[in-house]
């Protein structure tokens, strides 16, 4: 494959944009080379600058669940755009987004809208400190839940300790009252909320966790979150940017039956515009503003492209709750793919999945929080993900990224992944 004109490119946007991109993720720093620059993309693929067609495993970080240029949702924001892109006052749409979104997902009456996930998490978080009248949250150490402040903290080594800010210009008076905990640990948890009794107001987390490559919760962590906050006055906030709307029609809540106090939103619920929310009980969102003290505003949230490209999404979700399954064999099938050609190839391999979400580590330890996902050898997924570019497949550019399926990938497209895995692992 040839990447000229994608290499030309990133050289001149590399002149006025820091680094090139807009998110650092987009660079290729973990895997080395220059970001392969997108034309356009059409169900399950990109088109690249220089004519390249690839399969996409990312499709956006999550939000194309039914693939790249879906119809209803191209329609539906033509249609708005030509009726005025934004008003910054009310609009209907806004209520019918609202009223499905909240019929789709348990324990939530309200929902707001916003427009990232990293805006979700940091509204919830200030709603439920305001709410719950306490300062301190606790967070997983490699999940993610935005760029703001009080989430960029590092993971120290034993993890029970105050969290240290993991960038610059992030405070240490911001980073003191994140508690860091480890993922699929009760007793490192239990430990943070004893050592900080009536000082917590919440507990944020992936309930899947899609940031460390894909960690699916061990049987009962969830639960026993759940309990802990019930009894100490803890709200348990789920961050369901990825999971919401991906793995069930009600997210992990649905998934795996547990409810959390307040849910956070993004990706797939903005059918690929920029979107977020986040939602609870009334008693809890009726804290914001302009009903409650707790103050979060946003001149664009609610706009009316982002509103109606959402809304035809969650519209195709949940007219057609079939596509779950559908999505979850998919995965099935790639995974069991995967591990028969790595394993023939006598690579040492993990695979993670659950529903639509797939990670492979090159690591044999099982991958059940951080410290594991950061084991993986780095070197063997450089020549995993450059060989897979050359077979005209786009994997994440990080060895500790979910893959995310759609409906649009067809089993042919599966079938010549794993063929291309086949060949690329013959030359680990
Ligand atoms: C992507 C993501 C976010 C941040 O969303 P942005 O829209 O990128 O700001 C937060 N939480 C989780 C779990 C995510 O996957």
């Amino acid at each position: 494959m040839v990447y000229k004109r994608s290499s030309q490119l990133f050289a001149e946007a590399e002149k006025v944009i820091p680094g090139g991109v807009n998110s650092p993720v987009r660079a290729f720093k973990a895997v080395g080379g220059t970001p392969i620059f997108v034309k356009s993309a059409k169900g399950a693929y990109l088109y690249d600058e220089d004519g390249n067609r690839l399969i996409d495993y990312i499709n956006s970080w999550g939000p194309m669940i039914l693939g790249h240029a879906y119809e209803p949702v191209v329609q539906a924001v033509i249609e708005k755009a030509k009726l005025g892109t934004s008003f910054g006052m009310p609009t209907e749409l806004e209520t019918q987004i609202a009223a499905l979104a909240v019929s789709m997902v348990s324990n939530i009456d309200k929902i707001r809208f916003v427009n990232s996930g990293t805006e979700a998490c940091m509204s919830a978080v200030r709603l439920a400190r305001g709410f719950a009248k306490k300062d301190k949250i606790i967070k997983f150490a490699g999940c993610y839940h935005g760029h703001s402040d009080s989430f960029l903290i590092q993971a120290g080594s034993g993890a029970i300790t105050f969290g240290s800010p993991n960038s610059p210009g992030v405070t240490a008076g911001t980073a003191k009252d994140t508690l860091l905990a480890t993922y699929n640990d009760l007793e490192n948890v239990a430990a943070l909320i004893e050592a900080n009794k009536n000082e917590i107001a919440a507990i944020i987390v992936e309930p899947v966790a899609g940031n460390m490559g894909c960690i699916p919760p061990n049987k009962g962590f969830l639960e026993g979150l759940r309990q802990m906050c019930t009894d100490n006055d803890i709200l348990l906030i789920f961050d369901e940017v990825m999971t919401g709307f991906r793995l069930a029609a009600g997210g992990v809540q649905e998934l795996l039956n547990v409810n959390a106090d307040i849910v956070c939103f993004g990706k797939v619920i903005g059918g690929g515009l920029p979107v977020g929310a986040f939602g609870a009980r009334a008693e809890i969102m009726n804290y914001l503003a302009p009903l409650g003290p707790v103050y979060q505003a946003g001149t664009l949230s609610g706009n009316p492209l982002a509103m109606a490209a959402g809304l035809a999404m969650l519209q195709a979700l949940d007219s057609d709750r079939a596509i779950f399954q559908r999505l979850k064999e998919k995965t099935a099938y790639l995974a069991a793919g995967i591990d028969k050609v790595l394993k023939a190839n006598n690579v040492t391999f993990t695979i993670n999945t659950i529903g639509s979400m797939i990670s492979v580590h090159f690591d044999a330890t099982p991958v059940v929080d951080f410290q594991t996902a950061a084991k993986g050898d780095n070197e063997t997924f450089k020549k995993f993900f450059h060989g897979l570019l050359e077979e005209g497949i786009y994997i994440a550019p990080s060895a500790y990224e979910t893959w995310f399926i759609t409906d649009a990938l067809t089993y042919e497209d599966l079938d010549f992944t794993i063929r291309a895995i086949d060949k690329v692992s013959k030359t680990f």
